[in-house]
């Protein structure tokens, strides 16, 4: 019988592992792949975003599930940039007040952290992939040698969602949690890009193409950034930030519309005198280079206009500029999403993150049913939720196996 075991290797179960191990407990780590991390090796490639310096209330507004804003409280911005820290491992806030490891890569803290773990007793067993439990509560694992049966005082799971499937995290747990009674709510995409209908000829010529300094409204939320113009649609930071919502909108109506301020800088007014200078023998691009700076993909969008106007009308053109409608149709498909909506549902955990149909048996990390935009909001809940779970696995042993 092993005292405690984890199944999950990302920055939720190796958090929960170290806490556990923090408390003298013997821990097994159990993770399907070859090396565990890889999501979070993932996240650290194009420069690792770990959490944010906002103000704390800002911060935890950016959840949209509240019960996990309550997790931050011992474990949130600060206190993760500290243990960070204690790691050896230097962090600096960006202009955006987004925190990032010096390095701005994920692979030195986790080697660092990897190094400490082992050092404090953690045993990771990699390629063991968990397939539930056998008729005896045992937890069932398939391994190059064949399928093994594991007997725990407690477990942590620490699955992660459903995207990016070779990574790791596919989402087979889901029915397995199911049939013992837990809610889970289905994982969906977040963080994703949408698709719409481009003509071909637009499709063609701007497909890869960043639209750059916009702003996006949709459902009463706007923002600025940058998108980029895929094959599909559309993805990138500045749609992400919408991605629940716009989801949201697409369940309901079948289809979402939002709205792109092309040129967020100038007043609508003073587009619409610009905009009604003669045009003389110029072309309508020309004049729309002239008079309104605008061209390249950001004319093109204009022009690919899903809902058609007169061109030739300053106002209506200035007006357009402002709002332009673009519909989405649907999300891309999970396993491009940056990372998972739904999962397993807070009504069916105690506060400890350990599951009411199955004491003993904590939860923590993406696979909660919890959703937040990229920007260090993720990474940040990961760290704090194991840390929930692996201390909820230390009282349930010390209550439990140790009297
Ligand atoms: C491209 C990309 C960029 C990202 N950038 C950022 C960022 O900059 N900032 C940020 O905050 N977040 C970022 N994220 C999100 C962040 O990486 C994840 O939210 C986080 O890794 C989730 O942690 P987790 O521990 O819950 O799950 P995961 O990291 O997914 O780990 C789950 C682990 O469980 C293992 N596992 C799953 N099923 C089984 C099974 N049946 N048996 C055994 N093992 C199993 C998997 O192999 C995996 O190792 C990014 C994600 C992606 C895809």
């Amino acid at each position: 019988m092993t005292q405690a075991v984890v199944i999950g290797g990302g920055p939720a179960g190796l958090m929960a592992a170290e806490v556990l191990a923090g408390h003298g407990i013997s821990v097994d780590l159990f993770d399907a792949m070859p090396s565990v991390g890889r999501k979070f090796l993932l996240a650290g490639i194009g420069g690792m975003n770990i959490t944010h310096a906002e103000p704390f209330d800002d911060f935890v507004s950016r959840y949209r599930n509240n019960t996990i804003a309550r997790l931050l409280n011992d474990f949130g911005p600060q206190q993760l940039r500290d243990w960070i820290h204690a790691l050896g491992i230097e962090t600096f806030v960006g202009s955006s007040g987004r925190v990032f490891p010096k390095e701005m890569k994920a692979a030195p803290l986790l080697r660092a952290w990897l190094h400490r773990l082992r050092s404090s007793g953690v045993h990771i067993h990699t390629r063991h992939r968990w397939q539930g439990w056998d008729e005896s509560g045992a937890l069932l694992f398939d391994t190059r040698e064949g399928r093994i049966h594991v007997q725990a005082d407690t477990v942590v799971l620490a699955l992660g969602g459903g995207s990016w499937k070779k990574l790791g995290s596919d989402g087979a747990w889901q029915p397995w949690l199911q049939a013992k009674g837990v809610s889970v709510k289905p994982l969906a995409p977040s963080n994703c890009g949408f698709e719409c209908e481009w003509s071909a000829h637009f499709r063609e010529r701007f497909a890869g193409e960043p639209v750059k300094n916009v702003a996006l409204l949709h459902a009463s939320n706007r923002q600025r950034g940058e998108f980029i113009v895929t094959e599909h649609g559309i993805e990138g930071s500045l749609v992400y930030a919408h991605s629940a919502s716009i989801r949201d909108a697409i369940a309901a109506h079948g289809k979402a519309e939002i709205r792109i301020d092309l040129l967020p800088n100038v007043a609508e007014e003073k587009l619409r005198t610009a905009l009604a200078k003669p045009r003389g023998s110029k072309s309508l691009s020309e004049h729309l280079r002239r008079q309104a700076k605008l061209k390249g993909v950001k004319a093109g969008l204009l022009r690919e206009g899903q809902v058609q106007i007169d061109y030739n009308n300053p106002a209506a053109l200035a007006q357009r500029i402002k709002s332009l409608p673009i519909i989405l149709l649907r999300a891309r498909p999970l396993d491009e999403a940056i990372s998972s909506a739904g999962g397993v549902a807070f009504e069916s955990l105690d506060e400890n993150l350990m599951l009411e149909k199955l004491p003993g048996v904590f939860c923590a990390g993406e696979m909660l049913d919890w959703e937040a935009p990229t920007g260090g909001y993720l990474l940040t809940a990961c760290f704090a939720s194991g840390r929930i779970a692996g201390q909820g696995a230390v009282r349930w042993l010390q209550q439990h196996k140790r009297k």
